[in-house]
């Protein structure tokens, strides 16, 4: 897989199919060596190109997913074939799939309980039989989540605590936790559990989600400084090695 450094974050050269193909490898692995996969937009590289632990588990993981269109962008302008964004919570319902499909075992971290627990449910009544083997909330003491996490052993975690937190989690317990993959998912229990609404299609398609999102929950538009600082960076890299 090629990469780029784009203002100091990789960008992974991946499309939708590949990047599934290459998650199937690794869940079906035996080695439980925590490995995670990371879905990136310009919000969450334009923080990283300030906070450091950020870029380290960026950069560190064995994948990063072009979870928003500004990374296909800002790919594309550096030279990576980038075809499509990867959006992290489709990505991560594939992979789910891949769980079920194996009888492999998942368990879900983060979110209020509610959330949790209506994402248990929602994937339960998808894919009846699956092995969910944990499911806690991310309003718990660090320690004893990871505690549980080593007893249960899972292929797939599914971290839910928004980005920056979850990335935090996977930093600090990278070296401890007996899992295959790991993946933070942002607020993707919520939308599974019915409790937040995803941006229509038609948005989705037109590469206008992270606006619609934006629109709908505006506490989030001073987070829009970060996104377009990562964006004006990735021009000047550009222009620069033009
Ligand atoms: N959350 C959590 N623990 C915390 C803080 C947040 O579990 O200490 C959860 C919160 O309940 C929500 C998710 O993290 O479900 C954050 O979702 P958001 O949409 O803000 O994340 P993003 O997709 O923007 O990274």
């Amino acid at each position: 897989m090629r990469s780029k450094y784009i203002c100091g974050i990789r960008v992974d050269e991946i499309d939708r199919k590949s990047a599934l193909k290459f998650a199937k490898q690794l869940l079906l692995n035996d080695t439980y060596n925590f490995k995670w996969i990371t879905s990136i937009n310009p919000e969450k590289c334009g923080r990283a190109m300030e906070n450091e632990a950020l870029r380290n588990t960026i950069n560190g993981s064995i994948m990063t997913i072009p979870d928003g269109i500004g990374i296909v962008w800002a790919g594309r302008m550096n030279g990576l074939l980038l075809k499509h964004r990867i959006p992290g919570i489709d990505f991560a319902w594939n992979m789910i799939r891949l769980v079920h499909k194996y009888n492999l075992k998942l368990y879900l971290y983060g979110a209020k309980p509610e959330s949790n627990q209506g994402a248990v449910a929602r994937i339960e009544a998808t894919m009846p039989g699956i092995n969910i083997v944990g499911a806690i909330d991310g309003y718990r003491e660090w320690n004893e989540v990871a505690a549980d996490i080593a007893d249960k052993k899972p292929d797939l975690l599914l971290i839910a605590m928004g980005g920056g937190k979850q990335e935090e989690f996977i930093w600090k317990y990278k070296d401890i936790l007996p899992v295959k993959v790991a993946m933070g998912v942002g607020g993707s229990f919520d939308v599974w559990a019915g409790k937040v609404e995803r941006a229509p299609r038609l948005w989705q398609a037109i590469g206008m989600e992270w606006f619609y999102r934006i629109a709908k929950e505006p506490f989030r538009i001073p987070r829009l400084k970060y996104g377009l600082r990562f964006m004006m960076c990735s021009m000047y890299q550009m222009l620069y090695n033009m």
